[in-house]
């Protein structure tokens, strides 16, 4: 068994002075294709303290790193298995079998509907260099390059649509919990986050699946009916007290904590992190990226700067790790 480092070297609790983690967000995804091998090194090269791993499953219920249930809009599955789309269209990474799965290469996010890039000044999309790795693979990269480096860097695991993979017959979360498990992952000492956007889910997680590793309720919009949750009151008072009867943290959308600039210069900052910290919820707020800033930024160092220092987040999910360092 590897050696996973304390928790409290890297980990203040809510309100103490302590530098805020650097989250890599689906590794160095503003240099490399997300969630590849590659963009994990690289990550853990730029100094990230934790890195994401989104978690879907295979056909053969293998856990993966994948952002999207879909394989569309990273991969060349539409000309490898032409033959295997859904209904909608869509290619499923629930419908192929792991070996299938690492037939097809891996490229920088497209839109599926144009082939156009997410984000053109990026990774080049044509180049299909790499491969979808599992949950296990990006573990053993990073618990590898914590032993050859000597620096401690944990993993951050969103469980994703947990609800849609239960009608396909799967429990993602309890498999998940058996990957971090045999890979030394068990408690808050450890180097591992564990995320969700379905409250039910990540309270399932706490008082049902036992799980007794740092957990996060992500927050999202409403606008995006995502896991049916009601985002605008799970950031009330009220709310984020019944986040804390399971979660250690929240993970909310940067517009959730900074709405814009005044005429002093200074950042309008919601009672978001307050309330959390109140509560003793930790905030990793998402995504910081170069190539998006929000309209009212100049630049990205102030953008970071504002969230840092005038909010006071705990954490930063962001595609360029080395930025925020
Ligand atoms: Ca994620």
């Amino acid at each position: 068994m590897l050696v996973v480092l304390a928790m409290g070297v890297l980990l203040a609790g809510p309100g103490q002075a302590a530098r805020p983690l650097v989250i890599a967000h689906r590794g160095a995804s503003g240099y490399l294709p997300e969630h590849t091998l590659p963009a994990v090194a690289m990550a853990h090269a730029l100094g990230a303290d934790f890195i994401e791993q989104d978690v879907v499953l295979s056909r053969d219920a293998v856990p993966i790193v994948l952002h999207d249930i879909h394989l569309d809009a990273v991969t060349d599955v539409a000309r490898v298995f032409p033959e295997r789309r859904r209904q909608d269209n869509r290619y499923y990474a629930i419908d192929f079998d792991l070996a299938e799965l690492k037939r097809l290469a891996v490229h920088e996010r497209v839109d599926p509907r144009t082939g156009r890039a997410v984000f053109p000044q990026r990774f080049p999309a044509e180049a299909g260099l790499l491969r979808i790795p599992t949950l296990v693979e990006q573990i053993q990269l990073i618990q590898g390059l914590n032993r050859s480096t000597g620096r401690q860097v944990g993993v951050y695991v969103e469980i994703k649509a947990p609800a849609w993979h239960r009608q396909q017959g799967h429990d993602l979360s309890r498999l998940v919990l058996d990957v971090l498990a045999r890979h030394g992952y068990t408690n808050k000492d450890h180097l591992a986050f564990v995320q969700c956007f379905d409250p039910a889910e990540t309270r399932r997680l706490r008082e049902q699946l036992g799980c007794r590793l740092r957990l996060v309720q992500l927050i999202g919009s409403n606008t995006w009916r995502e896991a049916g949750a009601d985002f605008d009151q799970m950031r009330t008072a009220e709310g984020l007290r019944r986040v804390a009867e399971y979660a250690d943290g929240i993970g909310p959308w940067m517009p959730h904590v900074v709405t814009g600039i005044d005429k002093q210069g200074r950042a309008e900052v919601t009672d978001l992190v307050r309330l959390a910290h109140e509560r003793g919820l930790f905030v990793h707020p998402y995504t910081f990226r170069r190539d998006e800033l929000p309209a009212y930024a100049s630049s990205f160092e102030q953008c970071v700067k504002m969230f840092v220092e005038q909010a006071g987040v705990d954490g930063l999910f962001t595609d360029f790790p080395d930025l925020v360092r």
